[in-house]
């Protein structure tokens, strides 16, 4: 079946336009055609119209970092140091997480960031608990709800961690092969290798990782000096930062995606840009951990790619691309006195098509033959308002409210129709989610 969206104003070649429509198949991912209305009317008469006279359709946008069980510890430790947080927490908690909570939490986390417009989501996911049965529940979660997930599979094996996050180098090769082979043919989930940080893994284990995504063709994603404690420690065991030591171990090239890069000096800023390396910021959770501004304006002109994205659930703790729009602008202007260093463009291409690069998906623009991605605005919203082309897409990152958010499109098919989730009611996530967290709240 065809169908045909014609919405009163489309983002089109980075500007909105009107009296356009965009042309959706069932048997098909990506966006059919993209046109004038009088062009598309002849072109395909059967299709099923839809008609949005009061919205606007923009690009689907991009989470390029999250890690989908901290949803669950939402109101945990929170207005804590970085590593009273992780104790309290992550390490605190983990021993309680099993395949079934890991499912309700990836799917809490994704329904979320579904209403808010995001329509693919990287979660970066290290609660293997020796196995790949948790890595599957979040995959689970993801084709429930019809979300696009990229599954930053973690390598980790500081031995302070949980024993759920620790494996060998060679374990996590074969487990990350295993989950590879088990979601092969799905054109909405791939699985990409992410040592956890220099921190988190060894030398070895950040090899292996780097290795592995290599031979798979795929960005490999590191959380690099997100806290000083980072670049201390790596200094005094190696004499370098840590983004000189991972480009010492051959980790930092044009598919690395970087995580936060908060504590970057100079030369760590030239290393990135000349290696066209990639990052993907998390202001909010920067904030709200304290971690310290990272220098975007410095890393954009060095050369390095830029996404959004919000980090965990019990480290922003929202999740919608939008706001990372917005805090991403404020942060830098604040942090620089300057309200011309960074636009509302900029954030706004960093949260869809940048993001989207990173990734290597064909999506964060509306374009014939890429993915049909895209959400629908109600641009009568009171908090749009009062909206000329001209400055609807800075309303919509600097003023937009989630309630105008009405519906998202994935592959072609309504996953949020009228501000309501399609495949699942937030009634029944809602009432497993609060009935499991009180059980295991209660034992730890
Ligand atoms: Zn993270």
């Amino acid at each position: 079946m065809l169908t045909c969206y014609c919405p009163g104003w489309l983002w089109y070649k980075d500007q909105f336009v009107s009296q356009m429509g965009l042309v959706v198949s069932d048997d098909s991912d990506r966006i059919l055609d993209i046109a004038p209305l009088s062009v598309l009317d002849p072109r395909f008469p059967g299709a099923t119209k839809v008609f949005w006279p009061d919205k606007a359709v923009v690009p689907g946008t991009i989470n390029t970092h999250a890690h989908s069980f901290q949803h669950l510890l939402r109101g945990i430790a929170v207005d804590q140091p970085f590593l009273v947080w992780r104790d309290q927490a992550l390490y605190r908690i983990t021993p309680y997480l099993d395949a079934q909570t890991i499912y309700w939490g990836a799917k809490l986390a994704f329904s979320e960031m579904l209403l808010h417009g995001i329509t693919t989501i990287v979660d970066f996911f290290y609660v293997h608990n020796q196995g790949i049965d948790n890595d599957l529940a979040v995959i689970q979660a993801a084709r429930d709800l019809g979300v696009r997930l990229v599954l930053a599979r973690t390598f980790y094996d500081w031995e302070g961690a949980p024993k759920a996050y620790r494996e060998s180098p060679d374990d996590a090769v074969a487990r990350t092969e295993t989950l590879i082979q088990r979601v092969a043919g799905d054109p909405r989930v791939v699985v990409h290798p992410a040592p956890h940080s220099v921190h988190g893994a060894s030398d070895a284990m950040i090899q292996a990782g780097v290795q592995l995504a290599r031979s798979l063709g795929t960005p490999h994603h590191i959380h690099i000096a997100e806290e000083p404690f980072e670049t201390e420690e790596t200094l005094a065991r190696t004499g370098l930062t840590p983004v000189q030591h991972l480009a010492a171990l051959g980790a930092v090239d044009s598919r690395l995606i970087g995580v936060h890069l908060t504590w970057v000096n100079t030369d760590d800023i030239h290393i990135l840009g000349s290696t066209h390396a990639q990052l993907a910021y998390c202001p909010s959770s920067n904030m709200f951990l304290a971690d310290g501004v990272t220098p975007i304006p410095a890393l954009h002109k060095a050369g390095v790619r830029v996404g959004l994205g919000t980090d965990g659930g019990c480290s922003n703790n929202r999740a919608s691309i939008y706001e990372e729009m917005r805090m991403a602008a404020l942060l830098q202007k604040v942090h620089t006195l300057d309200a011309t260093v960074i636009s509302a463009h900029d954030v706004w291409t960093m949260g869809t098509r940048e993001g989207a690069a990173m990734l290597d998906l064909d999506a964060g623009q509306l374009e014939s033959g890429l993915l049909a991605d895209f959400v629908g605005i109600d641009i009568t919203h009171v908090s749009l308002l009062p909206w000329s082309p001209e400055t609807l897409m800075a309303n919509i990152v600097y003023a937009m409210s989630p309630e105008a958010i009405t519906d998202v499109i994935v592959g072609g098919n309504p996953v949020v129709r009228n501000r309501r989730l399609v495949k699942e009611d937030t009634q029944t996530i809602a009432a497993r989610v609060q009935s499991q967290s009180r059980r295991w709240l209660e034992r730890c």
